[in-house]
């Protein structure tokens, strides 16, 4: 009878809590590497982010780069995967500062990506911290990641400025209630999908 139970659980916490949440593990694998402060910051504010859009992330870290010299389990077709490298390999995407990028296909993968280089020196010459401007930048690419397109505003936009990094700081920057939306039918598809 242990299913039953469990299902009845699940159904009054689905009623109860309101919105319901949806929710999605991300694997990150640390190539850059990061110093390790600032990773679990910028995990903590990336967390928020999506906690406010109703959405709860369970972060995994792996730094294979790193003195810890983890040993990093195999990636599961359920997790999200990202990968913060020092910079990009693209002439092109190096060239124009790129902070990251979303591949969302068969031919290129399914992987997010964040240059930690272009990153850290836009993080330096604002000035703010690189941890802020880190976190916002994986949650804009997760973003990319389930669909959404850059906008005018919010944490979607196209171009972080030392304004955006202060809104990230102090909590107000955010997906709107449109992309929220949008991001939690994606998550739940995909979650159908690998079931
Ligand atoms: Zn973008």
């Amino acid at each position: 009878m242990r299913p039953l139970a469990v299902g009845i659980l699940m159904a009054v916490v689905a009623r109860g809590g309101s919105p319901s949440h949806e929710q999605f593990t991300v694997r990150i694998f640390d190539y850059a590497p990061v110093p390790s402060a600032t990773l679990q910051q910028a995990l903590l504010e990336s967390q928020g982010i999506f906690r406010k859009a109703g959405i709860e992330t369970t972060w995994l870290t792996c730094r294979p780069f790193s003195e810890e010299n983890q040993a990093c389990a195999p990636i599961l077709p359920a997790q999200t995967l990202v990968k913060i490298v020092p910079r990009s390999a693209d002439k092109q995407m190096l060239a124009s500062g790129a902070f990251g990028c979303a591949m969302r296909s068969k031919e290129a993968g399914f992987a997010t990506y964040v240059f930690y280089e272009p990153v850290e020196r836009a993080a330096h010459s604002a000035p703010f911290d690189p941890a802020v401007l880190l976190g916002m930048v994986l949650t804009h690419e997760l973003g990319h990641f389930f669909g959404l397109n850059d906008s005018l505003g919010g944490i979607m936009l196209a171009g972080f400025r030392r304004m955006e990094m202060m809104q990230a700081a102090s909590g107000s920057l955010s997906f709107d209630k449109d992309q929220a939306k949008r991001l939690r039918r994606s998550i739940d598809a995909r979650a159908r999908q690998l079931k």
